[in-house]
């Protein structure tokens, strides 16, 4: 018996899942399907890593390395492990790339966006001086995202305030409502016409286990395929655009709040923020929290605890 394990496209993956759907079987864990032919078994996993196993795994593998070039499949040598996500270059693929904001913010909603750069566009959007948004000013920000937004597919998402407190206090924690933002923006994305794209990058905010777990728990049906990255903003133009788009969100949400409100709300988190709140609380009473923050943060009892006094 032998074992050939292949890396494929996502295009690739779609061809063999249509090709092979007739023989599924149960899904294994972690893996994307499962498929039985005569004197072969082959797995497709979530890693876009596809593995044949059987007498005729030489002959069903071969037919996937005849696409050739365009599928880009290669055969990984024995034992060894397709590169880890962080030595990919990234910017020499097209990509879709995700980030969110106002995760740390008392005040606001939580956004998350997602958008598709061809690896054509990567030079041009780097030097516009696209970037981790955290490194960029709001002003420039507000600049370039309208132009991000007109050029590129993307999708954005916000969970306003109210319904992030439900949520929460349903037990449904920080890391699972951005998990499920993000999956609704790239739902969003992908409903929408984009040419091919060879990963999607997300800013890892958990794990890749924790994450789909999220969503069988949930039990809303996740995109897969994600590749999960550490300060991704800074390894792919894709990301950090992302974390241009979902910041420009905030600010944009942060506006509209401050104007229902009739002064500026701060951003971020501390002193200065929880006096605000505290002020607020006097005003307005404790529920007014409701509509402008995230009310489980540690902000809420200090600010009770500076309106007490
Ligand atoms: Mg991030």
């Amino acid at each position: 018996m032998s074992v050939i394990t292949l890396v494929a496209d996502e295009a690739t993956l779609k061809k063999m899942e249509n090709f092979y759907a007739d023989f599924f079987v149960k899904t294994p864990a972690h893996a994307r399907f499962q498929a039985k032919v005569p004197n072969c078994t082959i797995t497709a996993y979530r890693s876009q890593k596809v593995v044949f196993q059987g007498t005729k795994a030489d002959y069903e593998a071969k037919t996937w390395q005849a696409f050739g070039a365009s599928t880009q499949a290669k055969v990984l040598p024995n034992k060894t492990q397709a590169p880890s996500p962080t030595t990919i270059a990234f910017d020499q693929f097209d990509c879709i790339g995700c980030d969110e904001s106002g995760v740390g913010d008392y005040f606001g909603p939580v956004t998350a966006a997602c958008i598709y750069i061809p690896k054509a566009e990567t030079r041009r959007l780097q030097a516009l001086g696209i970037t981790d948004s955290k490194k960029m000013t709001d002003e420039r920000i507000s600049e370039i995202a309208p132009q991000l937004m007109t050029e590129f597919p993307h999708a954005i998402t916000i969970l306003p305030n109210p319904k992030y407190n439900q949520l929460q206090a349903q037990g449904i924690h920080g890391h699972m409502m951005k998990a499920l933002l993000h999956n609704q923006a790239l739902t969003k994305l992908l409903q929408q016409e984009i040419a091919r794209y060879d990963y999607i990058i997300m800013d890892q905010f958990v794990n890749e286990q924790a994450y789909y777990r999220y969503f069988s728990t949930l039990k809303v049906e996740p995109v897969r395929n994600l590749t999960f990255v550490e300060k991704a903003e800074s390894k792919s133009v894709a990301v950090a655009a992302a974390s241009v788009l979902a910041r420009y969100t905030y600010v944009k949400a942060m506006e509209k709040l401050s104007q229902q409100l009739g002064r500026p709300l701060p951003k971020g988190a501390g002193k200065a923020v929880d006096r605000f709140a505290a002020q607020l609380i006097t005003e307005s009473g404790l529920e007014s929290l409701n509509e402008y923050a995230k009310q489980h943060f540690a902000t809420t009892q200090k600010a009770i605890a500076l309106a007490a006094e």
